[in-house]
């Protein structure tokens, strides 16, 4: 489907990867030659970007090497992930993936979005009568993030099975879609010594990175809760609660562990329970004391932040500049406490 300019642009499409397949060079080519140097350095960036910005970014495709390099790019962004082999790494660059098509397809025709969830196998259409998109109801749930009140199927029209959706809620879907497919890509995927090799310095570059950010999470500032300095995802989970909103089991348990962690007491967490307006006391206490420990002999951790998108309860459109920066709830909450304490 679609032409060259269009694979850069969205260089995971299958068009795109048969292009490489009749194309393109062997995968030692792409690693040695001096021909794709470009190509190397952009996959560099795809990964960098993703790591600090959570979008793998734009460059100039005004010309034909341009495009080429791009579209080269995406195959070599995906072998350093695999060669840093981090599951973190892996998660932020097909979020960073995922959100660039995205921004991108938001200034697309419909059509083309159709295109694009076919290939993802998003049932879609528009009806030539009404315009109106839909999306058969068992893909919307799939992909869905239906934590949050306008996403939940009771909130939404439907049409003979399928639940009618705006152009941008299609590329929503489709960016969950991708995030997925990519991560589950890049895990079937093996490194190799000449990948290691090639990319050395920036794989060792990579796991200080991260190594950094786990060591920052275990700096855990106690004291009161200060709601303000909470990261989107809990103040999210935490409005729910107090809108009386159905939060899932892994919100709850993202919640409570986050407290705990933050050395809450009990009686702290519960009165942050108990403004919710379908509060049940006991029934709370009991979930409470089992994830904190005090009901069993394990203290469940709080879960970061890829784990936190792998259960669809990291809102991505609200991550803001500082959740770029990190790898945990904790450590946003950690970060946002130094930055006011360095600002007196
Ligand atoms: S990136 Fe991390 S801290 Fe920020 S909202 Fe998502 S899960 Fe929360």
């Amino acid at each position: 489907m679609n032409n060259f300019s269009t694979f850069a642009k969205y260089p995971f499409l299958e068009g795109a990867k048969q292009y490489i397949k009749d194309n393109g060079p062997s995968v030692k080519d792409l690693l040695q030659n001096v021909l794709y140097d470009r190509a190397r350095t952009i996959g560099i960036e795809r990964v960098d970007n993703a790591l600090r910005d959570g979008d793998v970014g734009e460059r100039s495709l005004s010309n034909d090497s341009d495009k080429i390099m791009e579209i080269l790019s995406y195959p070599l962004a995906r072998m350093i992930t695999v060669g840093v082999n981090d599951n973190y790494i892996k998660r932020r660059y097909a979020l960073g993936e995922a959100y660039h098509a995205y921004k991108n397809l938001l200034s697309e025709p419909v059509s083309f979005l159709l295109q694009v969830s076919k290939e993802l196998n998003i049932k879609s259409e528009q009806s030539e009568k009404t315009k109106n998109i839909r999306v058969f109801f068992k893909d919307y749930l799939h992909n869905a993030p239906t934590r949050y009140k306008k996403w939940k199927m009771v909130n939404r029209d439907m049409d003979k099975g399928y639940v009618i959706i705006s152009t941008r809620d299609l590329a929503r879907l489709i960016l969950e879609s991708l995030k997925r497919k990519i991560e589950e890509e890049i895990n079937s995927l093996k490194s190799n010594k000449l990948i290691e090799q090639v990319f050395s310095s920036d794989i060792r570059r990579y796991q200080q990175i991260i190594n950094k950010q786990k060591k920052e999470q275990n700096t855990i500032p106690t004291g009161k809760l200060s709601i303000e300095k909470l990261p989107p995802c809990m103040k999210d989970i935490l409005n729910a609660i107090h809108e009386g909103e159905n939060v899932s089991h892994m919100g709850r348990f993202a919640i409570v562990s986050f407290l705990n962690s933050l050395e809450l007491n009990m009686q702290e967490i519960l009165h942050i329970f108990s403004k919710a307006p379908d509060y049940q006391e006991e029934r709370t206490r009991y979930q409470v004391e089992h994830i904190t420990g005090t009901s069993s002999s394990t203290s469940y951790k709080s879960p970061g932040c890829d784990k936190m998108r792998t259960y669809g309860i990291c809102p991505v459109e609200k991550m803001d500049d500082l959740c770029k920066e990190v790898y945990h709830p904790i450590s946003y909450y950690s970060k946002k406490w130094k930055r006011e304490k360095n600002k007196k």
